[in-house]
């Protein structure tokens, strides 16, 4: 490991984080700590829709109640819009965007079409648009969104637990077709512009990853490492879910667990002891930081069992 892992965790406040989101925040957060280093929070609350200030104090809570510090104040992504337009500024005069007029539904049918490129993400419509084609959705009541013109440049990196992984960048969107900076272009301004070394998230990103380096180096910005955790998955094998059973740190107390029940869990799912005579989260996570390796991070997905979801952590196996 690095000697410097400023890191972070970068939730969207849309409602309560489970027991998914918290693992990967004691993660993220053993990674820095073990390397003495500094730690954030960011909330990623573009979307002013999905986005509630409740749902971000409820977040900042659950994160302080199992023991989480992080340092300096909580960078909101709504207060940023500017540092993104500048960025979107610098990427059109170097000739990197172009509008995508594309619907959800024209991209997927158009990737699943028999002839479509075997690519993943953007087939690309909109890259090669004739003048008159654009002059008529230029005319047409579809606002574009933005898009980085990749270039379809093979990238490389070796995710930290993950291991090595290449593809061709895709052509992320940089502003949605409602003006909203996209969230690929926001996490990297602000990974950026926060100094982090390590991004450490839920590896759902993964694929997302390939576009973001792309645009690092489109911004002429150093390209952080990368880390991405296993997700928690229902005993279906699903993304959880509320009606899964009892996932978040609420749920969880109702249950009977306390927050360190929940850390203790966090930490031996990640391969750490919990064999410590500290009982507070703090202090349990305290004792787990020089211990920390993510070697001992499972690559695979940590599938929960339904008794798990519907029992107390302390409950006899
Ligand atoms: N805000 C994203 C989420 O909550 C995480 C983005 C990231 O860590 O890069 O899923």
């Amino acid at each position: 490991m690095d000697d410097v892992a400023t890191g972070r965790f970068a939730p969207s406040p849309t409602g309560d984080l489970h027991l998914g989101n918290l693992r990967t925040a004691v993660i993220a957060w053993l990674w820095s700590r073990h390397a003495g280093s500094r730690f954030v929070v960011r909330m990623e609350d573009l979307d002013r829709v999905t986005s509630r200030r409740e749902h971000e104090r409820a977040q900042l809570d659950d994160l302080a109640a199992i023991g989480l510090t992080w340092d300096g104040v909580v960078v909101r992504q709504s207060e940023r819009f500017d540092r993104y337009t500048d960025a979107l500024r610098e990427l059109d005069a170097a000739g990197l965007t172009y509008p995508c007029y594309c619907t959800r539904r024209e991209i997927a049918e158009a990737a699943a079409a028999p002839n479509a490129p075997a690519t993943v993400g953007y087939p690309g419509t909109c890259r090669r648009l004739t003048a008159a084609a654009l002059r008529a959705h230029e005319r047409s009541d579809r606002p574009p969104a933005l898009r980085l013109r990749s270039g379809a440049i093979d990238i490389e990196f070796v995710d930290a637990i993950l291991g090595p992984v290449s593809g061709v960048a895709d052509d992320v969107v940089l502003r949605r077709n409602d003006g909203v900076p996209a969230y690929n272009l926001a996490v990297v301004v602000d990974d950026d512009e926060q100094g982090i070394d390590i991004v450490v998230r839920g590896d759902d990103l993964a694929p997302s990853t390939l576009g973001q380096l792309r645009l690092y180096d489109a911004l002429s910005l150093r390209r952080p490492a990368h880390a991405h955790v296993p997700l928690v998955l229902s005993p279906a094998g699903r993304r959880l879910a509320k009606r899964d059973g009892s996932v978040t740190l609420g749920e969880r107390r109702a249950l009977g667990d306390s927050a360190a029940d929940v850390v203790r869990w966090a930490l031996t799912t990640s391969g750490l002891d919990t064999d410590t005579d500290a009982s507070t989260p703090g202090g349990l996570l305290a004792a787990a930081v020089p211990a920390f390796d993510p070697a001992l991070v499972d690559r695979r997905a940590l599938v929960l069992s339904e008794d798990l979801l519907r029992q107390s952590l302390r409950s006899p196996e």
